[in-house]
């Protein structure tokens, strides 16, 4: 099922691209949470027109997405 206002998507540089991207968590919120509070690996996905780039976010971009999330869907800290 699609719930596309729930969709999470995130800015963060793309290497591949080597610019700023609106990237795609390969996790549905969930389960990207408990990653995020684990501190595990989080892959994420930019969709391009070639092939999707794929890769995990580093510490600091973990930080970021956390915070945003933790906000977004009032999820006590
Ligand atoms: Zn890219």
């Amino acid at each position: 099922m699609r719930e596309s206002k729930d969709q999470i998507t995130l800015q963060v540089h793309c290497n591949a691209c080597s610019k700023t991207v609106t990237a795609y968590p390969l996790l549905n919120r969930d389960d990207l949470v408990a990653a995020l509070r684990r501190k595990l690996d989080v892959r994420v996905m930019h969709v391009t027109p070639g092939r999707d780039h794929i890769w995990s976010l580093d510490l600091e971009d973990k930080e970021a997405l956390s915070n945003a999330i933790y906000q977004r869907f009032s999820i006590p800290t």
